[in-house]
């Protein structure tokens, strides 16, 4: 056995309780790596390897970073998916017997890192942890350990939901079972999402109060997150809010992939929110209003009332500009109340935090006073609903200098007057101070050297300077003398180092005893946070308020009404984003009507004439109805929806690897499987990616389930100009087309919704405008009369020989080999089954026939 040094025993104890982790060990000045986390880390952060002598026969490889500078090591580590051990040194090494003692302080992992340049202060940074409830249902817990905002849902659907949910959140780390672990392993590394394994949950008597207000089906996941944040963070958690939880008929559900392809938080491209609704709705002017948004982007309101409460507002605060701008004006001043809160929490609160929450709780009465002076029932009520927190203001205003430094040991944070002791102490060394300089003055005046100097320095205290030149002339006698430099003597005298006593003494105790009040604070500080957190909660929607009614204001929206009934009218409605980004060309409203008789469209129109934009439209106009936002439209009567599905463009696959045929019929079984009659179908291009009639056959056969079956308003825009024939055959279908015109020889969108099919032979018409020659535009035609004398289309229903939807027809007897293979197919996990694991299976299943 290699015998390690008693420090490199004690690295290699801790070490073993942080296998997973870099475990960042505090040597004096520096973090230090070892073994393999040393040729890790320097590979990964690109900072030099070298060895250290621990004892044994060869050297240990190390690396290390200087203490100061750790944050952005530990950063880009936990941002590549790592998680990092802080080890600290936790006994005065001059006190030490021995090895100093250390220990983990701190686990930092993806989903808890709390600051530094990866975390967005208007995005939120949750971490969260699953569980399966049954088959196809899963409990989801997540928590933002910045702010303290903690919730949970319930996702059914199977696993592809939970995935889709997990990537809408933006989650980077999951707490998991081992069960789950195994099934996630796959998908997890597609998503780069960090599987933390939380063993058994034990019974925690604080936790109570977290999860009160869950379902008990929500109390195991919940806990489990709870125990994982305490066991890695090893500090209060005293900010962390009470788990809510929003039953999910009382939202507006819109899976992953819809909500990008409908580009309500992120572009299709990725990137940047430009051209996203987020980007047309943030006016917010606080980072916590930032979040709010985004939150209630994520989750749009399915419930009637509340949807109207947040519309009632917004007509007020529109109503009432001038208070508005001026309520808006406040809350600039305002800092993010909910990471100040966490940070209060967390013991890593600095003076200039306490200042920035101090300057923010002094805005909350004049924003209260606008609010209550606007005479507005909604706003009054706002108003009344803001707590000052006038205890906290007082007690921060009596504690907290003006300007306090960032650093809380080098004094001027505490204000004079808070603490008696601490004024006579500083009372002292200023007065020392003085009498330093009136000394200073005696002794020129004696002495008759005009330069003469009182200075300092750390070694030898205070000292008096007189320059090599006046030595010789002056009378020295009562001088000690401690110090010659090039040009200059320096002495000192028994008075001097009587005084020096007393300042020292008293700056020193002044600035030990500043520390403890701050840290004395804080702790008093720790008891009125959720206070400061429901203020923040009804200041960030109040900032998201405002942000709606300017931009309605801006971009001329107007006020949706709803109803119980399905039907939706809207007229003139346009699409926000796109608007927005047209510049000079003006943007054509189009009406879209879908009664109870008629809920279905299927929009024909050629390429780029705005079949998709229309689409888009509506869905966006049922999105800002439901988040309480007024809507880009002369008249909006709306259904509530429940939930939207889209199945449109070329969206970019997460499972890599399916052609995007497969994909768009991935997304319209979603869709099929989980609509309901309250909800919203987008079909764009329906059966693209595949042979004519495979493709035709398939939207019909759609269209028709969708018809018979589910009943959900939807609209299908489709190339296959045959099946505009289906008008005559369902019932609830209408055609509409999207119009073009020639003007000058030249195509002319018109982006005019119009009644009826679109003129078939636009393409010919097209190739005749591009000056094809006139044999071959005439042969198209006589082609094109061909065809459409023979087809004898729409396929009559009972002629589609498969169909996707309908139940396969048993044979009659199967034998038991094969009904056995039918079984085992059924049962079959394919989301957590490799491709060799896959062919394994085939094989085996060929080998029970
Ligand atoms: P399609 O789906 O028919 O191929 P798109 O909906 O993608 O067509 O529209 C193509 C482009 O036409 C859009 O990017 C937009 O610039 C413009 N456009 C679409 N609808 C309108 C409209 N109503 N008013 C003005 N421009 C429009």
């Amino acid at each position: 056995m290699t015998t390690y040094t008693p420090m490199m025993q004690q690295y290699l104890t801790i070490k073993s309780e942080y296998e997973d982790a870099f475990l960042f060990y505090r040597l004096g000045d520096f973090y230090e790596l070892f073994f393999e986390d040393a040729v890790n880390a320097s590979q990964i952060l690109e900072i030099t390897l070298t060895s250290r002598d621990a004892g044994s026969k060869d050297r240990v490889p190390m690396c290390g970073v200087p203490h100061h500078s750790a944050q952005n090591y530990i950063e880009t580590l936990v941002s590549k998916g790592y998680k990092v051990a802080i080890c600290e040194q936790t006994e005065d090494p001059k006190q030490a017997k021995g090895v100093v003692k250390r220990e983990v302080v701190q686990l930092i992992t993806p989903g808890t890192l709390m600051e530094g340049k990866t975390i967005d202060g208007k995005s939120n940074h949750f971490i969260a942890s699953a569980e399966q409830l049954s088959e196809h249902i899963f409990s989801l817990a997540y928590l933002d350990v910045s702010t303290g905002e903690a919730n949970t849902t319930i996702v059914e659907g199977g696993i592809k939901s939970l995935l889709q949910q997990l990537i809408s959140l933006n989650i980077r780390e999951l707490v998991v079972t081992e069960q789950l672990q195994i099934l996630l392993e796959e998908p997890a590394k597609h998503l780069s999402l960090v599987l933390s394994l939380e063993k058994e949950e034990m019974p925690n008597e604080k936790s109570g109060q977290y999860i009160e207000n869950l379902p008990e089906n929500l109390h195991a996941v919940a806990r489990s997150l709870l125990q994982y944040v305490e066991r890695t963070q090893m500090r209060s958690l005293s900010h962390i809010q009470p788990f809510t939880y929003t039953e999910t008929k009382q939202l507006l559900r819109i899976d992953s992939n819809s909500k990008r392809n409908l580009e309500l938080l992120q572009s299709i491209r990725g990137g940047d929110q430009k051209g996203t609704l987020l980007w047309l709705l943030d006016e917010t002017v606080t980072a916590m209003g930032g979040r709010k948004l985004k939150q209630m982007l994520h989750q749009p309101l399915a419930n009637q009332t509340l949807i109207e409460q947040r519309l009632a507002i917004v007509t007020d605060l529109l109503d009432e500009f001038f208070v508005r701008d001026e309520l808006q004006e406040l809350l600039k001043k305002v800092y993010d109340l909910e990471r100040l809160a966490g940070r209060v929490a967390f013991g890593n609160v600095g003076g200039r935090d306490l200042a920035q929450l101090r300057e923010s709780l002094r805005q909350v009465p004049f924003i209260k006073g606008q609010l209550l002076q606007s005479g507005k029932e909604t706003l009054m009520q706002l108003g009344n609903s803001l707590d000052e927190c006038v205890e906290i203001e007082e007690l921060l205003s009596r504690a907290i200098t003006d300007h306090p430094p960032i650093a809380i040991k080098e004094g001027d944070v505490i204000r004079d007057g808070y603490n008696e002791k601490l004024d006579e102490l500083r009372y002292a060394s200023r007065n020392g101070k003085d009498w330093i300089a009136q000394l200073e003055q005696k002794e020129r005046e004696i002495t008759g050297i005009k330069n003469l100097k009182i200075g300092y320095n750390r070694v030898f205290g205070y000292y008096i300077e007189i320059t090599k030149s006046n030595v010789a002339n002056a009378d020295l006698t009562r001088y000690e003398r401690k110090q010659t430099l090039a040009n200059a003597e320096r002495y000192i005298t028994e008075e001097l180092k009587e005084k020096e006593a007393i300042i020292l003494n008293a700056e020193e105790q002044s600035l030990a005893l500043e520390y403890d009040l701050f840290v004395e604070l804080r702790e008093q500080l720790k008891e009125y946070i959720p206070r400061v957190q429901a203020l923040a909660s009804k200041i960030s929607e109040l900032d998201v308020f405002i942000s709606f009614a300017h931009v309605s204001e801006k971009y001329r929206f107007i006020k949706p009404t709803f109803h119980e009934g399905r039907a939706l009218k809207i007229v003139n409605g346009r699409h926000p984003v796109v608007e927005k980004m047209l510049n000079k060309q003006m943007y054509v409203p189009n009406d879209c009507v879908l009664t109870e008789d008629k809920n279905m469209m299927l929009i024909t129109g050629p390429n780029m004439s705005g079949k998709s934009t229309f689409m888009r439209q509506v869905a966006l106009i049922v999105v800002l109805a439901q988040i309480g936002c007024y809507v880009p439209a002369e008249e909006a009567e709306l259904p509530i929806i429940d939930q939207i599905f889209t199945r449109i463009g070329a969206a970019d696959d997460l499972v890599a690897g399916q052609s995007t045929f497969m994909v768009e019929m991935l997304e319209s079984q979603h869709a099929i499987t989980n609509a309901t009659e309250k909800s919203l179908l987008l079909f764009d291009e329906i059966g693209r990616g595949t042979s004519t009639y495979d493709g035709m056959a398939l939207a019909q056969s759609m269209m028709e389930y969708i018809h018979d079956k589910i009943g959900a308003n939807t609209l299908f825009s489709t190339h296959y100009h045959e099946l505009t024939a289906l008008e005559q055959q369902l019932a609830k279908l209408k055609n509409v087309h999207v119009s073009a015109t020639e003007k000058d020889g030249k195509v002319v969108f018109l982006h005019k919704v119009r009644e009826g099919a679109a003129d078939k032979s636009y393409g010919v018409h097209v190739a005749k405008l591009a000056e094809m020659p006139d044999a071959i535009i005439e042969r198209a035609q006589t082609l094109l009369e061909q065809f459409e004398s023979k087809e004898p289309t729409p396929v009559a229903e009972d002629d589609l020989q498969l169909s996707l939807f309908e139940e396969v027809n048993q044979p009659a007897e199967l034998s038991g080999a094969e009904q056995e293979v039918l079984e085992k197919l059924e049962k079959m996990n394919i989301m957590g089954t490799s491709p060799i694991q896959a062919i394994n299976v085939l094989y085996e299943l060929q080998q029970t026939l």
